[in-house]
């Protein structure tokens, strides 16, 4: 193997060190721990795994932590006023409602409805807004994007006037990465350019890449040949492509793969995140950092 492998989760349990000591030293200085409140509605086992991940990382930091479960039949103006309840609650600074609603619940509404200094997700339109913008505006980058920006600064790959291209357009990971690696700023001043699926040549495009982020969903999407050499190629993709009987528990799971044909590309890059334990581990930590950077900026820390 040529490429230097970039390790979501040694990145994690760097950064999430960095955050206990600051919860430490802010709960000495101002008698106060960062709060997030999960809300989930109903019983979908994804939803519920993610939700319990994210709490147990919450409570490991020491958080004051709220598992808000409400049943499936929960009418919208009920979630409504539970969002509002938490929004108006000084015990909380971040507001996270697990997706996807159930059906008959407008989740733009209550997306929506989160005080947008809440809105640790950075979903609110106010906190896309403030991403646009860049600079001090920004409050809540989306914890995928920004766990990405993380893994990228850390490896120490060079991003100033770098090649970055992103496959992929969705909201939450492909237009805000792309947004964040144009700012003026650390881990950024690209030159960007996104592709799609109305995009007439993909390879053209991703072969110029300095930096390469694939989220598409499409395992094996990026042939090898695609792949500049000593790139840095940055794999978002999750894809369950089959299932095996767990080592440790014996249990079934699932076969994970991502978007980069990681065998063949770990030969060309430079460096690569491997799927899973590459962007995977990040996102959850970055929920973290947004709910603590929630209560310094509202002690001023920031
Ligand atoms: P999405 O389906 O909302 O968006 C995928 C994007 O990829 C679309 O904009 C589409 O235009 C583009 N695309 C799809 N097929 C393509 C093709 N053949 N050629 C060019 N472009 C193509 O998905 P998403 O929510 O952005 O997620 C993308 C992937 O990242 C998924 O595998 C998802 O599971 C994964 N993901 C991982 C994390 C994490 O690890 N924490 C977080 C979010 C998403």
């Amino acid at each position: 193997m040529s490429a230097k492998l970039i390790k979501g989760t040694e990145i994690r349990d760097a950064i999430l060190k960095e955050i206990e000591a600051e919860v430490n030293e802010i709960k000495e200085k101002h008698g106060i721990v960062p709060g997030l409140v999960t809300i989930l509605v109903g019983e979908n086992p994804a939803s519920i795994s993610y939700v319990t991940a994210k709490i147990r990382t919450a409570k490991d930091l020491g958080f004051h932590e709220i598992q808000d479960s409400q049943p499936e039949d929960l009418t919208e103006e009920k979630l409504l006023a539970l969002v509002e309840k938490y929004n108006k609650d000084d015990s909380i600074n971040g507001i996270l409602v697990q997706l996807p609603l159930p059906k008959g619940i407008d989740d733009k509404k209550v997306l929506n409805a989160i005080d947008p200094d809440k809105d640790v997700d950075g979903f609110h339109p106010v906190n896309v807004g403030r991403l646009m913008i860049g600079g001090d505006e920004v409050k809540f980058p989306p914890c995928t994007p920004a766990g990405i920006q993380e893994m990228i600064i850390r490896a120490g790959v060079e991003t100033s006037g770098a090649e970055v291209v992103v496959v992929g357009r969705s909201n939450i990971v492909g237009k805000p990465i792309a947004n964040m690696m144009l700012q003026k700023a650390k881990g950024a001043n690209a030159t960007v350019t996104i592709v799609h699926t109305r995009t007439k040549d993909l390879a053209f495009h991703c072969k110029r890449a300095d930096i390469l982020i694939v989220a598409a969903g499409v395992p094996g999407l990026v042939k090898p040949e695609w792949i500049k050499p000593g790139s840095c190629v940055i794999d978002v993709g999750v894809n369950r492509v089959g299932e095996k009987i767990s080592e440790k528990t014996g249990k079934k799971i699932a076969i994970l793969k991502g978007d980069v044909d990681f065998d063949a590309a770990k030969e060309i890059a430079g460096s690569i995140t491997p799927v899973p334990g590459g962007v995977g581990p990040m996102t959850i930590t970055m929920l973290m950092r947004n709910t603590l950077n929630s209560l310094k900026f509202k002690l001023g820390l920031m």
